[in-house]
């Protein structure tokens, strides 16, 4: 239910002609960072970008009221857009290796309905008042929809190969996709598939190039993944059987599969580790440390969907609460989702950890994600010369509607 206020004088009418703005208030506005002050006003102008946040008396005439509250547009920091033809296709609780063996067996589908499914799939998010993806790309699939620039996407351009002789055609295959994407001017970056499908020569052609760009990996989404890389052994072997891939080149490490993963890293560069399902105390201690000594920003992306889809498991996010993790989310993709939707992660989270405040998870889901994603300076915040998208929650977080993108 929104309503007009009204209020005579303040500076947005004084000496600034009032269509110009476009101004907005509601029970409260989540900044980005923070709630603001009871009766606080967000003025945009027409296009959406941000002029500021006012007290009501400084905000002049005119203006929509909003009973919930308003927060800048969410990013979803992991989706597979590509896989969107895969919604209710794998069972719920299938584990890992099931559910990628599915996964491979499934790409072969019609390309009118993949292409129909990402649209469907992308008006979903907007729907959903997502403003801004991480998309991991296998394909070019996604082009055509990404050119229409409905909203922002940052394409992780992804590549595995776990015998190192693939290395080099893996990367030059992923090196083409990657020129597709920026082609249509998007942003991209080639980034590894996860430490259980990636030799140490691919990840050497990885870190060489395009070393400011944002990485992603998909990390510790299962414990059979820890599992093999210490001890060479575990469920993973049926997938590389089933798959002919060879794996006598590996020898067991010992490590857990982030220590494993960071081990050889020259190049640091901001990285989004994505699930972190069975990340240990060590592993985050580790792993903060590293970075923080670098100078370069880690983010972990949660996934609690997805996660409860494929492995009926929660992240422990008080883990990284308590080592002051920056914490982002995503929705990963709807093959092992129900639907693209940040505000239905937050629910999941919300439902099993109701001491976290709200505004915690709008801060994760808002610029959080923005950093992560290397586009805070137009989204993830409601500050003055942003567009970041508007969007509107209702009181109980039950419900969100996008009010502007
Ligand atoms: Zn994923």
């Amino acid at each position: 239910m929104q309503t007009l206020f009204r209020l005579q004088g303040g500076k947005f009418t004084a000496y600034q002609p009032i269509h110009l703005y476009r101004k907005f208030t509601a029970e409260k506005i989540f900044s980005g960072r923070a709630m603001m002050p009871e009766g606080s006003v967000l003025i945009v102008r027409a296009d959406g970008t941000v002029e500021a946040i006012v007290d009501r008396d400084e905000a002049g005439e005119g203006g929509q009221y909003f009973e919930g509250i308003l927060s800048p547009g969410l990013v979803n920091c992991h989706c597979h857009l590509e896989l969107s033809h895969m919604k209710g296709i794998i069972p719920e609780g299938a584990g890992m290796v099931d559910f990628l063996l599915s996964v491979v067996q499934q790409r072969n589908i019609s390309e009118q309905i993949i292409l129909e499914s990402i649209e469907k799939a992308e008006a979903e998010m907007l729907a959903n008042g997502i403003v801004a993806v991480g998309d991991i790309c296998n394909t070019d699939f996604t082009i055509r929809q990404k050119s229409k620039k409905n909203l922002y996407y940052y394409n992780f351009i992804e590549v595995s190969g776990y015998a190192p002789s693939v290395a080099g055609s893996r990367f030059e295959k992923a090196r083409g996709l990657y020129d597709k994407f920026v082609s249509i001017g998007s942003d991209a970056s080639i980034v590894p598939h996860a430490t259980y499908s990636l030799s140490g020569d691919l990840l050497k052609k990885i870190n060489q190039f395009q070393q400011n760009n944002v990485l992603t990996i998909h990390n510790q989404e299962s414990d059979i993944e820890d599992e093999w890389i210490r001890e060479k052994k575990g469920d993973l072997t049926r997938l590389y059987h089933q798959l002919s891939i060879a794996t006598d080149f590996f020898q067991p490490q010992g490590i857990s599969s982030l220590h494993y993963f960071l081990n050889p890293i020259s190049e640091f560069r901001p990285l989004i580790l994505v699930h972190n399902l069975f990340s240990t105390d060590a592993d985050v201690q580790y792993a903060n440390q590293l970075f923080s000594q670098h100078n370069s920003q880690l983010y972990y992306c949660l996934c609690p969907n997805a996660n409860m889809y494929i492995n009926k498991k929660l992240p422990d996010v008080d883990l990284f609460i308590n080592n002051q993790c920056k914490i982002v989310l995503g929705t990963d993709s709807l093959s092992s989702n129900k639907q693209l939707s940040i505000h239905e992660e937050i629910k999941t989270l919300q439902n099993a950890y109701p001491h976290i405040r709200l505004e915690q998870f709008l801060q994760w889901a808002t610029i959080n994600g923005a950093e992560a994603l290397g586009i805070s300076d137009t989204f993830g915040s409601f500050e003055k010369g942003k567009k970041p998208g508007i969007v509107l929650w209702d009181e109980d977080v039950l419900n969100v509607k996008c009010l502007q993108v």
